[in-house]
């Protein structure tokens, strides 16, 4: 699979220098791209910002029609693009496919929901007067996205952009380009007109510093990391850029004394072990009450204990390899560090790392206390560190005590108790006895330093708009 950037209507870059995409279940090569910098990432931009007149004015039922299209397609191929990703990425099959359906239904919901961007009428406080209020596209946007959901985090920037009347242009991870690749290859299949979708491949920081600082830019949203989100607000200060950032997490998990266990097991196996645990909202510390801690700690360690690692081709496997060496030397750093410091190890707690691949066994640790590395950083890896607590209010303390506040998740059984501990927790995102929150409809994204602004919902595609008032006398 040798790929191309995509710059006007065009597959561009051939004569560049290539960048090898591996598969990280066996270390082969999957494909190429080309290796773009700043003079490509103006090209896309310029392309942008020429289709942006047009496609601003299409009507939202037209904007709809394209992206119905994108939608169709994305179910066509779903299992070719799902088997891409599973290459590239070594996501699972099962959770590949889930992935994809995941990102087209961003596509689909943004396709109905450009038709509902309202403006309003305000009541004038004199009379010859009438107050209008009304919506418009930002204009050009520059999307970077992360490696751990290379469809979905692509779809849930497209669909709003194109939706609201917004050109595009795309920056994927250089981990999993191909299926960002493959998407946009589908944009074009749906006739979605030449200049509207760019992407651009290469030197991630020569492409994130023209998309920041090239005045035809007007809005950056990312996902990725908390310490490059950092890094883009700085560089966007001269501009004033708009900015949406989807950052890191660190996801705190509650399971309280009246908790239904087999629904907090079978929750925290879903949050936890989904996609290797390689997931911005993956549970990433659990306090289980005293009370039901020996009972939790069984009934999770009997579902963990199926699970199986393997090749991510194949449809038994739900664990497949982590991303790269970076990644396992943290989760073995983490675990090691806890071991050291008197956690137990109730499951797991090794990995194999040969032939440039990094697998890690799902892994139960039981006794970690706070002080551990794995309690204050995020994993990234199929860790579940159980630490036992003896009251709400500990567990709330315990779980607001991280600069993070993408997801937490509460299991209890009492509609009282879950009102007053969701009140009371600092997250964007909360699972009360569900382990799987996300959803195109619903708003996603972090307080505090997992980001600003939210995507998908209705709050989705507002970050796409400008609010425009105007006071009309007559
Ligand atoms: P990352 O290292 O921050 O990379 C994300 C994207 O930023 C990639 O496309 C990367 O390009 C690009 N990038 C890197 N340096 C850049 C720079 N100086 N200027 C512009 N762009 C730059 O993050 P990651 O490792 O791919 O993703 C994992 C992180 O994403 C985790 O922390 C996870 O929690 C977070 N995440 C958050 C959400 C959410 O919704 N909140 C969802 C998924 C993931 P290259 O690949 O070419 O370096």
């Amino acid at each position: 699979m040798n790929k191309f950037m995509f710059i006007s209507g065009q597959w561009v870059g051939k004569e560049l220098e290539k960048i090898p995409v591996y598969n990280p279940a066996n270390g082969t090569i999957v494909g190429t791209i080309p290796k773009g910098g700043i003079k490509e990432a103006k090209k896309a931009i310029d392309a942008a910002s020429d289709a942006f007149p047009t496609w601003s004015q299409l009507t939202a039922y037209e904007r709809s029609n394209y992206l119905e299209k994108l939608f169709q397609l994305m179910n066509k191929y779903e299992n070719e693009i799902a088997e891409i990703m599973a290459l590239e990425m070594g996501k699972p099959m099962n959770d590949s496919i889930g992935e994809v359906k995941y990102a087209a239904s961003f596509i689909k919901w943004f396709s109905e929901e450009g038709k509902r961007v309202y403006g309003r009428m305000i009541p004038s406080n004199r009379g010859g007067k009438k107050l209008q209020v009304i919506k418009q596209p930002v204009g050009v946007v520059g999307a970077i996205t992360p490696w751990n959901f290379p469809a979905a985090m692509v779809t849930r920037k497209l669909g709003p952009a194109l939706a609201s009347g917004c050109t595009i242009v795309i920056k994927p991870p250089t981990e999993t380009p191909l299926t960002a690749i493959r998407i946009v290859e589908l944009c074009e299949e749906a006739g979605i007109p030449k200049g509207v979708v760019n992407l651009v491949t290469g030197r991630a920081s020569e492409i994130g510093d023209e998309l920041l600082t090239n005045p035809k830019v007007r809005k950056i949203t990312f996902t990725g990391s908390t310490e490059v989100g950092k890094l883009l607000i700085q560089k966007s200060v001269d501009q004033i850029k708009k900015l949406s950032l989807e950052l890191g997490g660190h996801a705190p998990i509650l399971v309280l004394e009246d908790a239904d266990l087999d629904i907090a097991a079978k929750g925290v196996l879903a949050s936890k072990f989904r996609n290797s645990g390689q997931t911005c909202i993956a549970g990433n510390r659990i306090y289980v009450h005293e009370k039901v801690y020996d009972d939790f700690v069984l009934k999770f360690k009997e579902l963990t204990a199926k699970l199986k690692v393997g090749d991510p081709m194949s449809k038994d496997t739900d664990i497949g390899p982590l991303i790269n060496q970076d990644a396992y030397e943290k989760v073995k750093n983490h675990v090691d560090d806890a071991l050291r410091k008197g956690a137990l190890c109730v499951l797991g707690g090794e990995g194999e790392e040969k032939n440039n691949t990094y697998f890690y066994q799902p892994t139960i640790l039981k006794d970690v206390t706070p002080d551990m590395l794995i309690m204050n950083e995020e994993t990234f890896g199929p860790i579940a560190p159980i630490q036992k607590i003896y009251n709400d209010d500990e567990a709330i303390q315990y779980a607001n005590d991280t600069p993070f506040g993408l997801a937490a998740y509460v299991f209890t059984e009492s509609y009282k108790r879950a009102n007053r501990m969701i009140e009371q927790l600092d997250f964007g995102i909360i699972g009360w006895n569900d382990g799987v929150p996300s959803a195109a409809q619903a708003p996603f994204g972090g307080m505090k330093q997992s980001g600003i602004g939210r995507e998908g919902g209705s709050e989705g595609i507002d970050a796409f708009l400008e609010t425009k008032y105007i006071s009309i006398g007559y």
